[in-house]
Order: C-alpha cells, then structure tokens, then sequence
C-alpha cells in the first residue's frame, strides 16, 4: 500500500498525491519541509502540509509572475526576489539578459539547500549565476532595512499563514513601494480567490494603500487546488500594466526567452478577471 501525502491547506477538503519516492522530509528552522516524486507530478515539494511547486506545472506559475512585471516594466536591472526558496524563480527572472542583479531573500536556507539536492531542475544553476545575490533573511526585515533599490519586486511566499503571514501585511507593502525604483512594479503569489477571496480582499485594500495602480492578474497552476490563482500587482507607473500587445510582442522577441506558457496575449488577457473577484476587489476598496 503506497503512502499519500495529504494537503491540509483547508479543513473541509484536500488533495491527495501518492509518494512514490520521499527524498527529503524534515522540521527546519521555521516549517516543515517534504520532497517527494509522483509518478504523475514528478518531484513535489511541500512546506507546513501546502502544496509548494511540482516539476509538472511550475512552469506556469514561474514564467507568469516573473515575465508579466519583467516584460511591462522593459528594462528592469535589479530585481528583489522574497521567497522563492526552490530557485524557479530566480531561474525565470536570470533569463533576462538586461538584468544586472537578482536579489533573494529566503528566510529557510534548508528550502534553498535541499531544492539545490531534490529539485534541481527548478533551479537549473540559477544559484551559481554571478548575478544571483542570495539572502537567508525573513523578508519582512530585509525590505524595512535595506538601502538597497530594485524595479521589479516578486514576493513568491508561501500563504499568508506562518513565517509567510508578514508577506501580506500592509507595512510589507509599503516598504516593498519604498524601495521600488520610480517606475517599478511589485507582484505577490496571492491564493486562489474561488476559496481565498478574503486573500484578494485583504490585499487589495492594504497593496492599494501604498501603490496607485493595485489589481490582479491570473493563472490557472493545476496543484494550487481550485482553478485560478491571483498575482497581485502594485506600482505607480499605470502605463506599465496597461502596455500595448505589439510592445510586449516586441520586447518578447528581442528578450529570445523561450517559454511555455507565458506569451504578449496571455500577459494582457491574465489582467481580465472573473466578475466575482472583480466586485471582491471593488467591495473591499469601496
Ligand atoms: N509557489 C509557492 C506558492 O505559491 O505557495 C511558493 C514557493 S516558495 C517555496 C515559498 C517560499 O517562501 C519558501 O521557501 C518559504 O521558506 C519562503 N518564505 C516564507 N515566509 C518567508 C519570509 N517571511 N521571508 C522570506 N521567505 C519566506
């Protein structure tokens, strides 16, 4: 009898992936952390029961929040990544070539060390590129300390529960709009809103009290159980969320990064949301 990881992000309901090969499972400093394979997911990490990233579809959730802010923004060289521990972001962001430093501040350095072992192919080197300024920090502490300037900020945390719960908060807003370069823009992981409403809720009210241009965008990932996620968006250009198809078709020709999701189309479709997380959004800024 095979065993079952069993999600326990909601207590009425989960999702279930056989563990075909456990690599790694312990207790860090701050969360726990499993590793295993799925015959049909591949290599599936998971920190405090959530789902965090699976080989099969990280794709899509990593090509969507680094090439929408990277792409709208056209020329961003510094760029502030808060999570992002498994280094599938820091992979997407490097693909850039105009970027001159990636910044990661990952608050579990046992994340960063046993997705390098377990989950190679989300990081494919990115660590090792000279580009790559990797901090052990709580990313909270490092946006309210540094003297640092970035133009694009993605905060790939995990939910807003634990060692992530900071992330959401209105002064992790503020300090990410303080060291915004004019002209930047940040994006957040922000749920799925068909059972996390109250996540676009909350982020809407406190991500719009520091950016003038706050909205969401949308992906579906597959294992992040219940159809769309939301990716915040916050900046003070509005001209940058609402850039023409032929410039994005333009920039992601000449970037030469080939993806499997993300194109120009679906960057400026992912901006149309449901109408019910629209009137969620208007609600909360009511
Ligand atoms: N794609 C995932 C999702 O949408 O849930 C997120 C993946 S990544 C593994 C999430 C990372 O956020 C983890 O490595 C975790 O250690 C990190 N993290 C959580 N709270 C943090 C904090 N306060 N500062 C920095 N990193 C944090």
């Amino acid at each position: 009898m095979s065993d079952f990881f069993t999600e326990t992000l909601y207590d009425p309901l989960g999702q279930s992936f056989r563990i075909d090969k456990l690599y790694y499972e312990q207790k860090t400093e701050h969360q726990h952390l499993m590793i295993f394979h799925n015959a049909f997911l591949g290599r599936v990490m998971t920190l405090d029961g959530v789902v965090q990233t699976t080989e099969r579809d990280e794709f899509i959730y990593h090509e969507m929040m680094a090439h929408v802010p990277m792409f709208a923004h056209g020329n961003a060289k510094k760029v502030l990544i808060i999570g992002g521990g498994d280094g599938g972001m820091l992979r997407e962001a490097l693909r850039h070539k105009n970027v001159e430093q990636v910044t990661m501040v990952e608050i579990d350095g046992a994340v960063i060390e046993m997705s390098k072992q377990w989950l190679p192919n989300h990081s494919q080197g990115a660590f090792d590129d000279p580009r790559a300024n990797i901090v052990i920090a709580d990313g909270m502490d490092f946006v309210r300390e540094t003297e640092m300037r970035f133009d694009v900020i993605i905060s790939d945390s995990t939910d807003p529960i634990g060692p992530g719960e900071v992330l959401f908060s209105n002064d992790f807003y503020a300090q990410c709009k303080r060291i915004l370069n004019p002209g930047g823009v940040m994006v957040t992981q922000n749920g799925v809103p068909f059972f996390q409403v109250d996540e676009v809720r909350n982020t809407a009210i406190r991500m719009s009290a520091s950016f003038s241009d706050q909205t969401f965008y949308s992906a579906a990932v597959p294992t992040y159980y219940g159809g769309i996620m939301t990716f915040a968006w916050g900046s003070d250009e509005s001209t940058l969320r609402t850039i023409d198809l032929d410039s994005l078709q333009q920039r992601y020709q000449q970037a030469g990064i080939e993806t499997r999701y993300y194109t120009p189309e679906i960057h400026r479709a992912s901006f149309a949301l449901p109408r019910y997380v629209d009137i969620a959004i208007a609600e909360a800024k009511a």
